[in-house]
């Protein structure tokens, strides 16, 4: 039993049944063009849609927001290893960014009192929100006197 061939109508080149993807219709129920052109071809038409497919899958994420951060956040708990070293890479290359918007931030949280920023002047692992509350009596009083 010999292979049955089929000659790809792109690269001309004949090539065994296998080769060929299955298509409804199509001569033999098979494509015309091989997988090896269908590839090429799929991958020149994403090489120049590549900004209409970034618009478009900005515009879906934008409009599916919590399921892309229900499968951002099972995506990094399964690639751990990867995001740290991607977010070490980060740090590295971008570490005056990262200063200004640290210095930024910690100027607003000092002025608003965060919890957040409460709970960083307090040394202790687990700290109940009274306490959270105290400091930031203590600390609004403290400027208050300072004034
Ligand atoms: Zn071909």
């Amino acid at each position: 039993m010999g292979i049955e061939m089929k000659a790809c109508r792109k690269c001309k080149e004949t090539k065994a049944l296998a080769e060929f993807s299955k298509a409804k219709g199509g001569k033999g129920g098979l494509r015309s063009q091989c997988r090896a052109c269908e590839a090429a071809r799929a991958a020149n038409y994403y090489a120049d849609n590549k900004e209409r497919a970034a618009v478009r899958s900005a515009k879906w994420q934008a409009n599916n927001k919590e399921w892309v951060a229900t499968y951002n956040a099972k995506w990094q708990a399964n690639n751990k290893e990867w995001v740290a070293v991607r977010k070490a890479k980060y740090r590295a290359d971008n570490e005056e960014q990262i200063a200004a918007y640290q210095a930024k931030w910690q100027a607003n949280a000092r002025n608003t009192l965060t919890d957040n920023y409460i709970k960083s002047l307090i040394r202790l692992r687990e700290i109940p929100q009274e306490l959270i509350e105290l400091k930031r009596i203590q600390i609004l009083i403290k400027r208050e006197l300072r004034k």
